[in-house]
């Protein structure tokens, strides 16, 4: 096949090493990181090309370029080799249950971009009892649960002990099913509230049934964003502390990136950078989760959806800039189940589980499914070109008795 010689930078070049066999879509797929050709990308890129295909480090101005060139489709496939290098074809998912068991946060009208949280008494907050908690835990959306995803509002009246009751609760009623709970912001509250460290926290969590800590509440970390958007809630160094307290005590945990709003590429660089810093010192980040902003019901004053090129790009530069985290998340509730196939092949390796029933960005505009069901996660995959691996929280495969799609 010859090349095609392209006005447009390069855009149509074969960019991995050519043979004169026909090329297939499959052939493609799984070209990795020794295939790629730098001098067929176009010339901004180059250089990054040329220190992936080596397996050197990008810095803090790679990042920033890969934040802002044109060329988001040589991006991908730059960080699609890089994803098939770690994981071959695999894309994960699991089937996992949310449950937020308030929506009541005494930072109700700090966090400017949340379309979830209310103050007590407003006619859309809620307070689950434990049965309550219970009870939506047992509804389990035909599939056998592997892990309970739990994040709230930051409750002025529960104290840590309600919360160490519910977890033990549940633990007791579902002994095999993994508790990943409470984000960073809600771990600083309860030592806040209750007076304690960040540690002991963890501790009692941890001795109730904690499994391991979601990666929400980082937003942005640079401080001039978070005045902006959350002002008075948790900083960066503060988040940063929980999770490397977590690590250290050998709680692993997730991160995340809330992008689309009004920070910066540079903000978005420093950013990953700090949680590379973090890996880099514990180790104990599992998965990176690029979450896109959603406008409905907050108080931001932007009223866009974030589009799919952005998506891409920010799963894309995720993947190649964090080298040191092993899973990327494309979160199909926030991006779609068809945007999450095409993630597949920009550097995602997971699209997350079946969720059954979900509240946060549905509350702030978000227009998927509440629920999508083990099979129809698999033929996503499957569709996408990948093949699916169920896995529990810590990615380890799962293994069912009952047949795909029960
Ligand atoms: S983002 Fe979290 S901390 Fe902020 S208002 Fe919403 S629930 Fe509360």
């Amino acid at each position: 096949m010859k090349p095609t010689k392209s006005a447009i930078d390069g855009v149509f070049l074969p960019i991995y090493s050519r043979s004169d066999e026909p090329r297939s879509a499959s052939h493609k797929m799984t070209a990795t990181r020794a295939d790629i050709r730098p001098a067929r990308f176009p010339e901004s890129l180059r250089e990054i090309a040329a220190k992936v295909r080596d397996g050197q480090r990008l810095d803090a101005a790679d990042a920033l370029t890969c934040f802002t060139t044109p060329h988001v489709l040589h991006l991908g496939r730059l960080a699609g080799a890089v994803r098939r290098e770690l994981h071959g074809d695999i894309a994960y998912f699991n089937v996992n249950r949310h449950i937020n068991p308030t929506n009541v946060c005494v930072y109700t009208y700090d966090c400017k971009f949340c379309g979830f949280a209310a103050l007590p008494g407003e006619s859309h907050a809620w307070e689950m009892s434990h049965d309550d908690v219970y009870a939506h835990a047992a509804k389990q959306g035909g599939d056998s649960v592997t892990e309970f995803h739990i994040v709230g509002g930051l409750h002025p009246d529960l104290s840590l002990e309600w919360y160490c009751e519910m977890l033990r609760g549940l633990r007791d009623r579902f002994p095999s099913v993994h508790l990943k709970a409470f984000t960073a912001i809600e771990i600083g509250w309860f030592a806040q509230h209750e007076k304690t460290s960040i540690a002991e926290v963890l501790e009692r969590l941890r001795d109730a049934g904690l499994g391991s800590l979601p990666g929400g509440g980082a937003e942005i970390f640079h401080e001039a964003v978070r005045e902006e958007i959350c002002n008075g809630k948790l900083d960066a160094g503060e988040w940063i502390e929980v999770h490397r307290t977590a690590h250290g005590m050998g709680i692993r945990s997730n991160c995340t990136m809330l992008y689309g709003h009004v920070e910066s590429a540079e903000h978005k660089v420093d950013h990953l950078m700090r949680l590379r810093d973090l890996q880099d010192e514990t180790g104990g980040f599992n998965c990176f989760i690029p979450l896109a902003y959603h406008p409905e019901n907050n108080y931001m004053g932007l009223k866009y959806h974030t589009t799919g090129t952005e998506d891409l790009r920010h799963l894309a530069t995720s993947r190649l800039v964090l080298d040191n985290v092993a899973h990327l998340k494309a979160y199909w509730i926030m991006i779609s189940p068809k945007l999450a196939q095409v993630a597949l092949s920009f550097g995602a390796d997971d699209i997350d589980g079946t969720v059954v029933e979900e509240t946060i960005y549905h509350m702030a505009g978000a227009e998927t499914d509440q629920h999508i069901n083990r099979s129809e996660l698999e033929r996503i995959v499957r569709e996408a070109g990948f093949t699916p691996v169920e896995r529990d929280t810590l990615y380890q495969p799962i293994r069912r008795a009952e047949p795909v799609g029960a």
